[in-house]
């Protein structure tokens, strides 16, 4: 295996993300493949003993098994690497593997946790069920409020976690402030960036210590593989992370790895063309119900904020219907080209009622306080023509009574 055109790794990062999203990173083997190789293989052979031997001692450069290194994959973490300005990566199979990953790796009992109250259902489930149960205090805030998160700090507060814009309310967090204060204080900032993907948002230039993907969504947006990664200092990862990595084995397969080099070739292109699509369709959706929640409109109360951290408003918004579950899943159902699905990031249109699906495990109470209410619905926009969505939306209205 060779590095592209024999170019070191100084001369790449100097690329903008969209390059580096084709690019970065490419190895190429003695046959000089043109795209990515795919390496479906769990071990590797050894001309001789003492090489094997210098592999496992780390005197050697060169895989040894799949779980600790894999060519195809290797390509895969240089490159979200050198989009995300990190100086380091590894993926996982899937975005809940990445957040525990991350969140994992770093902690101890005694420790504690501030996360945002908005949030992905099973990220919800990380810091009310599994972190308390192991001796991690945790405690959620309003990621929106930067005064919250300066008063929830402890002496022992190890990790800030949270996203932005946050699913499915679309909170934004204040990163410069937020990451900021993690800094002054010691404390880890982890930021799920799966809504927004280096084309849209990179959280590294706003001091986050690590960034942590699920890149089933935007970052390979066409549907077909779960996929996670996590992004950091070299120190992070290799040192904290990779020992917990290596002999726990939340490893991103090769195929699936493959897949994801496949969507990272088109990820600027689609997060452009879906935000402005979701911009259309959302002007239309916000003439016919009495609340929409999206960055990118200038009814959203953070809406500067987001224009500030943020170069595109991503495919997803969500909005309220007043006739709460029972119009809101008649609104859907009568839906004809926009499909019934809670996945999110897809080139294709879907569309979700989060309090019965990608939130139905959290309590009632811890719902309404993070404020997903029976009436809301969450749409993800693809690259369909955005007129045949109004088209379809506005037949949906009219049959609920909007
Ligand atoms: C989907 C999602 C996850 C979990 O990712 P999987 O790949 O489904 O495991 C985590 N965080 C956010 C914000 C998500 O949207």
């Amino acid at each position: 295996m060779k590095k592209d055109a024999g170019l070191n790794r100084s001369v790449t990062s100097k690329w903008r993300p969209a390059t580096q999203a084709v690019r970065g990173g490419t190895w190429r083997s003695e046959h000089g493949e043109t795209s990515e190789a795919l390496f479906l293989t769990s071990g590797y052979t050894y001309d001789d003993a003492e090489t094997v031997a210098a592999r496992f001692a780390g005197d050697e450069q060169g895989m040894t098994y799949s779980r600790l290194q894999n060519p195809t994959v290797a390509m895969l973490e240089e490159r979200i690497a050198l989009m995300e300005g990190a100086e380091a990566c590894r993926t996982q199979a899937t975005g809940m593997a990445a957040m525990t990953t991350a969140l994992l790796c770093q902690l101890e009992s005694g420790d504690h946790v501030v996360a945002g109250r908005a949030a992905f259902g099973s990220c919800r489930w990380l810091t009310d069920s599994l972190l308390p149960k192991w001796g991690i205090e945790t405690t959620t805030i309003d990621a929106r409020d930067n005064d919250a998160w300066k008063a929830s700090i402890r002496p022992n507060t190890k990790v800030f976690f949270f996203e932005t814009p946050a699913n499915p309310t679309m909170d934004i967090v204040d990163l410069e402030y937020v990451c900021g204060l993690a800094r002054e204080n010691g404390i880890t900032s982890v930021v799920d960036n799966a809504f927004a993907t280096a084309a849209l948002q990179r959280p590294l230039d706003f001091d986050a210590d690590v960034v942590a993907y699920s890149a089933t969504k935007l970052m390979e947006g066409q549907g077909r593989v779960l996929a996670g990664a996590v992004c950091g200092t070299e120190e992070f990862i290799n040192e904290t992370l990779l020992p917990f990595q290596r002999n726990t084995g939340p490893n991103l397969s090769p195929f699936n790895a493959w897949v994801v080099h496949r969507g990272l070739e088109t990820l600027d292109l689609r997060a452009h063309r879906q935000s402005e699509n979701a911009l259309t369709v959302g002007k239309f959706v916000e003439s016919r119900v009495p609340t929409i929640l999206h960055p990118g409109l200038a009814s959203h109360p953070q809406h500067a904020l987001a224009a500030k951290q943020m170069k595109g408003f991503g495919p997803i918004f969500s909005f309220i219907v007043d006739g709460g579950r029972q119009q809101a899943m008649g609104l859907i159902n009568a839906l004809e080209l926009i499909d019934i699905s809670n996945n999110i990031g897809d080139t294709r249109s879907l569309i979700t009622h989060p309090a019965s699906t990608t939130h139905a495990g959290m309590s009632e109470e811890a719902r309404d306080e993070m404020g997903v209410v029976e009436g809301m619905l969450r749409i993800n926009i693809g690259l369909e023509d955005p007129q045949d969505l109004i088209d379809d939306l506005d037949k949906a209205f009219k049959k609920v009574g909007l």
